[in-house]
């Protein structure tokens, strides 16, 4: 059985505190594992939350703020000493490239790794392999910010009882299924008739921005919403002044997404206790989390 699920690296805003590090968000899905943002100490994160960093395949920087990817170039460098064979593809705002340089190359480097980057200056698809699909679309904070939405291809899968009701069977199956529809003495069966579409899940990241249209757009459906609640309504004030959400913006925007479960993250330091977010948040998003470090969510099929 392959691995699906959101692990929480870290959940703080700019500034770390005793029980959140710098944020940083794994998704293991299937053979990818999606790595978000990761801030300062990400690596050592993996080491507490035991999992072994080269499962990782494609790292997503939304943008070039500290919080979001000091810890880019010691993931590169761990995964360069654990000798990684699969390319590490990583995705970022073009715009931030002299930063993504900076961060990667920063110290004495003996690079073995295939790094293949995606300056992204376009919104829209990144990446298509048929297996899955990545969006990005540009935030609205100040600086390039991408959130990122990750779509698993629709699958078509067989209904065993109606396969056998229909007398489809062996080779059968694949005949139906290149064909579209095969004759069975002297019946014609559809492939309708004995399979159907699964829609494929949706991962969806809203970090650091204020409301926008685009964030709607990104989290449409999402199984997981990933989103920044950096304040309280009662510091509405101040998530306006810095480009941010409140607990119940990000809610709203699940909310108008259609979202099913919504993941809360990057907390300012100022707030110890967490539950302000929860209550907020379900008051008019009742499927909603919070993020605390280790934290691990589920993402079945
Ligand atoms: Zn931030
Ligand atoms: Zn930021």
């Amino acid at each position: 059985m392959t691995i699906r699920d959101l692990i929480i690296l870290g959940c703080s805003s700019q500034q770390p505190t005793r029980m959140r590090n710098h944020g940083g968000y794994l998704m293991r899905w299937n053979e990818e594992g999606l790595l978000f943002d990761p801030g300062e100490g990400t690596q050592r994160q993996f080491i507490f939350a035991n999992v072994a960093p080269p499962c990782v395949t494609r790292i997503f920087v939304s943008h070039f703020h500290g919080d979001h990817c000091l810890g880019l170039g010691s993931m590169l460098m761990r995964l360069n000493l654990d000798k990684v064979t699969h390319p590490i593809h990583c995705y970022f705002p073009a715009s931030g490239k002299k930063y993504f340089d900076r961060l990667r190359f920063g110290t004495i480097y003996h690079q073995l790794i295939e790094v293949i980057e995606h300056p992204i200056s376009e919104e829209g698809i990144v990446h298509d392999d048929g297996k899955f699909q990545i969006e990005a679309y540009f935030l609205k904070h100040g600086v390039d910010n991408l959130g990122y939405r990750v779509k698993e291809a629709d699958m078509r899968k067989f209904d065993k009882q109606k396969l056998k009701n229909h007398g489809v069977h062996g080779p059968l199956v694949r005949e139906i299924e290149e064909k579209g529809q095969i004759s069975i003495d002297g019946q014609t069966v559809t492939l309708d008739q004995v399979s159907y579409m699964r829609k494929g899940d949706v991962f969806a990241t809203v970090i650091d921005t204020l409301p926008c249209p685009n964030a709607i757009k990104i989290a449409q459906g999402a199984k997981i919403l990933l989103c920044e609640a950096t304040y309280l309504e009662e510091h509405r004030d101040l998530a306006k002044k810095h480009r941010h959400l409140t607990a119940l913006q990000a809610a709203e925007i699940a909310k108008q997404a259609n979202a099913k479960q919504l993941v809360l993250t990057h907390y300012s330091a100022r707030y110890q206790d967490l539950r302000g977010f929860v209550e907020e948040a379900r008051s008019i998003f009742p499927n909603t989390d919070v993020a605390e470090d280790f934290k691990r969510f589920d993402f079945p099929r």
